[in-house]
């Protein structure tokens, strides 16, 4: 099984998942890059999957669909183009010899859902839209602190190889935004420097893995003393975790 980050637009990734011959694509804002990697590898589209409504992860659907005929899955609360297979929590999709289990992670929309994957001989493949970011998450468009952290926490108890396949190469912009949140952690300033590698030489950051993310991620990280200190310097009354999350969205959001 392959698993290829298609870039598209500024910084987002549309990931395609082949066996040689049969294939499914995540996100598809833009149906062109997915043609042409289609047409590379003489692969058949079976399947589209989406996280969540916005355009930059649907604007590609309509046009795949229509040339490949693959079918199309998406989240049960979110406005989507029809037609498509809603799912809800806990729902399945058969695709390339894989079953692919939903997990709704509302916060960054309200109905976003989360793809996870056990792969045979492989590490397992978490597609986390929006949700998750290699050192970070998702803006809260329409949900709350504590959705976002029930999300999160649902992704970080997946398995430590889980390979975490996000929607944004955001990973050095996060980064740098973590270590000001923890400045004394040498995991994620040894991360950095490898990542600030990798796009030095335009090679996508991704795909992260949990393992990774639950010691370098500060929004995985919120019970952690140096980053519920970082962001009670931010709001003093960040004393749970989910006061503690929603000081470092919101820290975030301003931070250059
Ligand atoms: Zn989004
Ligand atoms: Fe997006």
């Amino acid at each position: 099984m392959k698993l290829i980050p298609l870039p598209a637009f500024s910084d987002n990734y549309i990931w395609l998942l082949h066996d040689q011959s049969h294939a499914l694509v995540v996100d598809p804002g833009d149906a062109q890059p997915v043609l042409a990697a289609l047409q590379k590898f003489n692969l058949q589209l079976q399947a589209i999957l989406v996280t969540h409504h916005h355009p930059d992860h649907t604007g590609g659907v309509a046009a795949l669909r229509q040339a490949t005929g693959a079918l199309v899955f998406g989240p049960e609360r979110e406005a989507m183009p029809e037609p498509l297979t809603r799912l809800s929590d806990g729902a399945r999709v058969q695709c390339l010899g894989l079953n692919l289990e939903v997990i709704e992670v509302p916060g960054h929309t309200s109905g976003h859902i989360a793809y996870y994957a056990e792969v045979p001989d492989q590490a397992p493949i978490l597609f986390s839209g929006d949700t998750l970011f290699s050192g970070g998450c998702g803006r809260l468009f329409e949900g709350t602190p504590a959705q976002m952290l029930t999300s999160l926490k649902r992704l970080s108890a997946l398995p430590d190889n889980t390979r975490i396949c996000c929607a944004h190469e955001y990973t050095l912009s996060n980064l740098k935004f973590a270590c000001a949140v923890e400045p004394d952690n040498d995991a994620l300033k040894a991360y950095l420097a490898s990542v600030q590698g990798l796009r030095a030489a335009k090679q996508p950051s991704l795909p992260s893995s949990l393992v990774l993310e639950r010691q370098i991620n500060p929004f995985l990280r919120t019970q952690r003393a140096a980053v519920v200190q970082a962001a009670q310097a931010i709001d003093a009354s960040a004393n749970d975790e989910v006061s503690v999350l929603a000081a470092l969205r919101q820290w975030k959001n301003q931070f250059q």
